[in-house]
């Protein structure tokens, strides 16, 4: 898209939607309340762009939120959806995929010994976090500000991504037996930790942690910090699980588990493991994971859970993720991140550039940024003015600074060189 945007199909198809869904949208950061503008109704997208029903068109670095690494519509997701639907879409019974499926992740991710397919992320961690209590025997769980680990009741405590855009920290409707059992701490900050098991060891089934925090922009663990959980949780008999349902498959072939060498005893994994279908996993050491019904009594369970198309989309996605591919993202996303400080630099405006492998993020303050409290230090009027002009320039990011890009496979050397001067032409006209 270049020159002004045409909105008027989609202010009205959203009109109508909010006569019939909450706010109009059936996730909330979609509805762009926190930026003011009209959301963008997607006609359909292909590789590194997004088509609107007023005929606009993004590069896109939301990627329906990180699930599509190899870019919109990939051909062979494509072809292998359309292949299995032909068979029928759900039986509520075994099929052969599942097991393909669970081998592969099995093979690829560190921790995990045994897997189950869940169908949303919110559902696989959920699912983990009950598992961690019933393992123990203990009710507490420690999780950090600003990470958002979906939407369950103990989840939803300080938690980021949309939670944080809307300014809802504890979500009402969240009774507070609950909420007294969920410890929140700041994100890289061990000391808390530490300060957390002094106090409450004994009670704390797990902790909760996104390898790589992205859900309040993106922010690395500091050196040292996924170790020291590791060591805490292990010295207390308290579960570690790594939250990786967006960064399992996105920072790395063997999750950021690999990427960093550090261990959990459960992983959550969700996004990417789809392939743009409805999907979440969590696995982790045999003994633990075995304690799930039928094997064991802690129940969970799911309809539509191992869904063939769901499983063909994420099998065929991970089957494409090659280590060639981690090399491409790693070098577009390098370009991409040198280019926006070399912006900001020449323009003289304040800007921190957080970037682990494919995700990237631009916050409005000097930084650093290493936790949610700095997160917040980002000039957000500022950040909201630059995403409408950035839309303006046709390319499409999150609504938000407490979400990151999503650099894809699908994204050229074009692409992220006009995505650097969009970048260019937007921060001149803050
Ligand atoms: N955990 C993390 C780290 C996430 O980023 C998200 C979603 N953004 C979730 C859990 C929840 O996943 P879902 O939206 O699929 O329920």
């Amino acid at each position: 898209m270049s020159g002004k945007r045409k909105e008027e199909a989609s202010r009205s198809a959203f009109e109508e939607a909010k006569q019939y869904i909450p706010g109009g949208v059936n996730s909330p950061v979609r509805a762009f309340k926190s930026v003011g503008l009209t959301p963008i109704y997607v006609d359909h997208a292909q590789g590194s762009r997004v088509y609107d029903i007023d005929g606009n068109s993004f590069i896109d670095y939301v990627g329906s939120w990180g699930p599509l690494i190899m870019g919109h519509a990939h051909p062979e997701v494509i072809a292998a959806v359309q292949e299995t639907a032909a068979k029928g879409t759900s039986f509520g019974a075994p099929t052969l995929i599942e097991t393909e499926m669970a081998k592969l992740v099995c093979e690829r991710v560190p921790s995990i010994d045994i897997v189950r397919m869940v169908n949303s992320g919110t559902e696989a961690t959920m699912s983990a976090i009950r598992l961690a209590r019933g393992y123990t025997g203990r009710s507490k769980i420690l999780k950090f500000e600003g990470s958002y680990h979906g939407h369950a009741d103990s989840l939803l405590i300080k938690a980021g991504s949309g939670v944080a855009t809307l300014g809802l920290p504890d979500s009402p409707g969240v009774p507070e037996s609950v909420a007294s059992n969920t410890i929140t701490v700041a994100y890289n900050d061990l000391e808390s930790v530490k300060l957390a098991f002094e106090r409450f060891g004994e009670e704390i089934a797990c902790v909760i942690v996104e390898p790589v925090a992205g859900n309040m922009g993106v922010v690395p663990p500091l050196p040292g910090f996924l170790e020291g959980l590791r060591e805490i949780t292990t010295k207390y008999g308290s579960l570690l699980i790594f939250d990786e349902v967006m960064t399992g498959f996105r920072v790395h072939l063997n999750c950021a588990q690999g990427r960093f060498g550090i261990t959990p005893d459960l992983t959550c994994l969700g996004k990417v493991i789809g392939g743009g279908l409805p999907v979440g996993a969590y696995g982790g050491k045999r003994e633990i994971m075995e304690k799930v019904a039928p094997s064991g009594p802690i129940y969970q369970a799911g309809t539509l859970s191992g869904n063939p198309l769901a499983m063909a989309a994420g099998f065929t996605t991970l089957k494409l993720l090659t280590p060639a591919v981690y090399d491409l993202l790693e070098e577009r996303a390098a370009r991409l991140e040198a280019g926006f400080v070399k912006n900001a630099k020449e323009l003289g405006i304040p800007v921190t550039i957080n970037r682990v492998g494919s995700m990237v993020c631009p916050f409005f303050t000097e930084g650093p940024v290493v936790n949610y409290d700095t997160a917040k230090t980002s000039d957000i009027p500022r950040f909201t003015k630059y995403f409408g002009n950035l839309i303006e320039e046709g390319v499409s990011v999150a609504p938000s600074q407490f979400e990151g890009m999503f650099v894809s496979a699908a994204h050229s050397i074009e692409d992220i060189d006009a995505t650097i001067e969009a970048n260019y032409n937007a921060l001149k006209q803050l």
